[in-house]
């Protein structure tokens, strides 16, 4: 209803501006005109308002568009009626008023490339791709505006990642990478799904030249890292497995976390396993997550006993409360009197278990910190806002 408002002020004033604007000239072409012979304002426009009294936006924006002729002063409105109707969701009004434009043969240059842009992403709102794609092609071999071009590169590299064309995707960002470090990101993820489908295919080579190229790109992606390390797992490269992990904090340290089962594989495999223990204890102090208080938890439960876990625990848990932790460490008192000989449970233990069970249960693991989409599963690429890498692990006293 506001996008109605709005797009029948934008008609209304333009319709009355080119009345006005008609008076004008006129005025001066003929200055001694007598004012009983004034131009009056077009039968659409009447016809316009009536249905506007009526409470019919739909049909009065109709009439209106119809009054309005399009020339060099008016064309920017109806650009601008094209994006307001593509805006409420009416892509094929706006496809038909930027169609109608296109038509006229005197247009512009720069007035005709703006319109080719905006029809573009009508197409892309309507979801018909393959037409978008070849507009946006054509604009970008024939014009020679730099900021157009520009516009052009941004709409088809957008529709490529949503047709997952990875390899047509790098072809066009390759050239303008350094006048637009911020693809960089992006173009790391998408190195990164050409070397997921090699890696499909069995041509693990080909997926570390993607993934090395990956890094060169943006030397903060993780996923290449983690990738990389798992590759090196598969070959019974371990310890090279090991330092591909040992990046992934300083890239990026929120996906502490997400490294963490690949990292103890990879350390329970090698020559050393006894290294986890110093190496979680590095990480937890660079970050006391819940997920690596508790693998340290279960090192010393597996090495030193129930009790031990249960004194280290709650140390750092003092130090670095949550509620993944306090569920952790309820698991572990319920273990200890098990191993006393209780036959019964503390009651006092099992409510407990049972509020941090609940409270626990169905809380998303994964949080997209561009738009909040929240999730269980990490996801490279948010379903919601569709940016790369921004969805990571939840940290902190609910998170995790
Ligand atoms: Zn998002």
């Amino acid at each position: 209803m506001h996008d109605a408002a709005l797009l029948l002020g934008l008609l209304l004033a333009a319709v009355v501006i080119g009345f006005g604007l008609g008076v004008r000239y006129r005025a001066k072409r003929w200055p001694y005109r007598p004012a009983a012979k004034a131009p009056a304002l077009s039968k659409e426009y009447f016809v316009g308002l009536n249905y506007l009294l009526n409470e019919q936006p739909d049909e009065a924006i109709n009439t209106f568009i119809n009054a309005l002729d399009v020339n060099s002063d008016t064309v920017e409105t109806h650009i601008a009626l094209g994006k307001l109707f593509r805006a409420r969701g009416e892509a094929t009004k706006a496809v038909s008023i930027h169609q109608n434009l296109l038509a006229r043969p005197a247009l512009s240059t720069a007035i005709n490339e703006h319109i080719q842009l905006e029809l573009a992403q009508d197409f892309i709102a309507l979801g018909v791709h393959d037409r978008a794609q070849r507009l946006l092609k054509t604009l970008l071999a024939q014009s020679s505006d730099e900021a157009r071009r520009l516009a052009a590169k941004r709409l088809l590299l957008d529709l490529l990642d949503r047709e997952r064309e990875w390899q047509e995707a790098l072809d066009i960002v390759g050239p303008f990478i350094k006048q637009q470090p911020a693809m960089r990101h992006p173009a790391a993820h998408w190195l990164c799904e050409l070397a997921a489908e090699e890696i499909a295919q069995s041509s693990r080579p080909l997926a570390r030249r993607h993934l090395k190229k990956a890094l060169q790109m943006d030397e903060s992606c993780v996923r290449a890292t983690l990738m990389l390390a798992e590759l090196e797992m598969e070959n019974g490269h371990y310890p090279r497995a090991i330092e591909w992990l040992e990046r992934i904090p300083g890239q990026d340290i929120a996906h502490i976390p997400t490294m963490l089962s690949a990292l103890r594989r990879a350390f329970e495999r090698s020559d050393n396993p006894d290294a986890f223990e110093a190496h979680l204890e590095r990480l937890l102090f660079q970050a006391p997550y819940t997920s690596v208080i508790i693998a340290l938890g279960e090192v010393i439960h597996r090495r030193d006993g129930v009790d031990r876990a249960i004194e280290r625990t709650g140390h750092w848990l003092r130090e670095a409360p949550s509620l993944g932790g306090l569920d952790y460490l309820v698991d572990l008192y319920l273990q200890s009197e098990r191993l006393t000989g209780k036959t019964t449970p503390d009651t006092r233990l099992l409510l407990l278990k049972h509020h941090t069970g609940a409270l626990l249960e169905g809380r998303p693991r994964h949080r997209c910190r561009h738009c909040g989409f929240t999730s269980d599963q990490l996801v490279w690429q948010c379903p919601s806002c569709r940016r790369w890498g921004t969805v990571k692990p939840i940290t902190g006293v609910e998170g995790e």
